[in-house]
């Protein structure tokens, strides 16, 4: 008998008719002789319309009181849930994150995860029941206090239940068939891909990719848990994501060895604007004075680039990229330190789009560049920015070409299928 944890999103939740539908899924794994954990979401968009509540009564609420508020939207689905399941003639527990164990330390909002203890959920499948832990939720021992882990953050709850429980496989239940070579919401012809090293997946969703929350991907790499995407309108068995030492040690003869694709996936992100500092001496330590008045905001920058100095002006350009909403923040940090760096003035632009093209293959590779490249200039898109890492190749382009971009990079990296992919509804979530 093997544990199986199951995690469903908001939009396979959205309302009664879905919840049955999940239910009956539940239940059919569970007669197959599997032990089951479910994670959920809140029901549909309701997170989202609790955060707008809030704000209409508070312009700036309470860390502590959102979090009170915002669990209570996975302790809605977990409850319905569990009383379908009921109904149906099977046991079914639910609890929420913190009587599921999961402990986080104190960060209202973005808490991390510092140790599960699931003694109630094994105590409940020990005695046959299902179980069904609210998703996105935890318990600070310090404070006592409930704690929320971000945004899509019960996918986190999912994987860290089954690495806390030993569970052969975390399905991550979705409204796409899993995961693709580029959103088929941008892409139409996109494939879906088979399997995908949970490295290869990192980068993509460092990348922009939504359909799992990165801080997952991370949990689920650093311990050895395979995940499945998959639909839960279908039963396409979807796409493994897996890491080759793991996979290897489990299943044996020669899984986890086929040879990997130059490029695996494509992910653009549009929430990313880039600062220009122009005009700043071109003597040593004033890249230093620009990074550490950035870094002191704490903001997560990305890409960055230097021109080449004008000789005549004895100045550089420099170009940094970031999440659009910590553009204002940033802006007001570098201009106070204006005087003291000594560049000249700041330019912003939001109307950028990150591309990113990831492959495992690209390490044995040459050439993945120079293909990129042409095939953007083939579409009539000016490169502004490259970044590269070892398996991955990242250009900023105008926003407004985005969708020609990626379409482009698709086709020219063969990743086109013959078929249209099917997107079942929601988000993208
Ligand atoms: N309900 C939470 C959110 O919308 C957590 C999740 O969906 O994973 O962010
Ligand atoms: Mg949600």
């Amino acid at each position: 008998m093997g544990l199986i944890v199951q995690k469903y999103g908001g939009s396979s939740l959205s309302d009664a008719e879905s919840i049955k539908r999940v239910a009956k899924r539940i239940v059919d794994t569970h007669r197959s002789g599997n032990e089951v954990v479910v994670a959920v979401s809140a029901m549909g968009d309701s997170t989202d319309e609790l955060l707008d509540l809030a704000h209409e009564v508070a312009p700036i609420p309470a860390p502590r009181e959102l979090d009170m508020l915002l669990t209570a939207g996975e302790r809605i689905s977990m409850a319905l849930l569990a009383m379908t399941i009921k109904s149906m003639g099977y046991d079914a527990r639910s609890f929420t994150g913190s009587q599921a164990g999961m402990i986080t330390d104190a960060r209202h909002g973005s808490a991390r995860i510092v140790d599960v203890t699931p003694v109630r959920v094994r105590e409940a499948l020990d005695e046959g029941a299902i179980v069904i832990v609210a998703g996105f939720q935890g318990f600070s021992r310090d404070t006592k206090d409930i704690t929320t882990l971000g945004r899509g953050g019960s996918d986190t709850t999912a994987v860290a239940m089954a690495a806390a429980l030993n569970a052969e496989i975390c399905e991550i239940y979705t409204d796409v068939d899993g995961i693709f070579t580029a959103d088929p919401r941008m892409v139409p012809r996109a494939s879906k891909i088979e399997r995908i090293t949970s490295e290869e997946m990192l980068e993509l969703a460092a990348a922009g990719a939504k359909i799992l929350y990165i801080r997952a991907v991370e949990y689920a790499r650093r311990h050895g848990v395979t995940l499945r995407v998959r639909s839960s309108y279908s039963n396409d068995e979807g796409t493994l994501v897996y890491d080759p030492d793991v996979l290897q040690a489990t299943s044996g003869s020669g899984e986890g060895q086929m040879e990997e694709p130059i490029v695996v996936g494509i992910a653009t992100d549009l929430n990313e604007a880039k600062i220009t500092v122009l005009e700043l001496p071109d003597i040593p330590g004033k890249a230093a004075a620009v990074f550490d008045a950035v870094a002191r905001t704490n903001v997560n920058i990305d890409m960055i680039v230097q021109n080449v100095s004008g000789s005549k002006t004895g100045t550089v350009d420099i170009s940094f990229t970031l999440p659009t909403d910590d553009g204002q923040t940033v802006l007001t940090a570098l201009t106070a330190a204006q005087e003291e760096i000594g560049f000249r003035r700041l330019q912003y632009d939001d109307q950028i789009a990150k591309l990113a093209v990831v492959g495992a293959g690209m390490r044995v590779n040459a050439g993945v560049s120079a293909k990129l490249f042409s095939a953007l200039a083939g579409a009539g898109i000016n490169i502004e920015m490259i970044s590269t890492s070892e398996i991955r190749i990242s250009v900023v382009t105008r926003a407004d070409m985005i969708n020609e971009a990626i379409r482009a990079v698709h086709t020219a990296f063969g990743l086109d299928s013959d078929v249209e992919a099917i997107v079942h509804g929601g988000t993208g979530r």
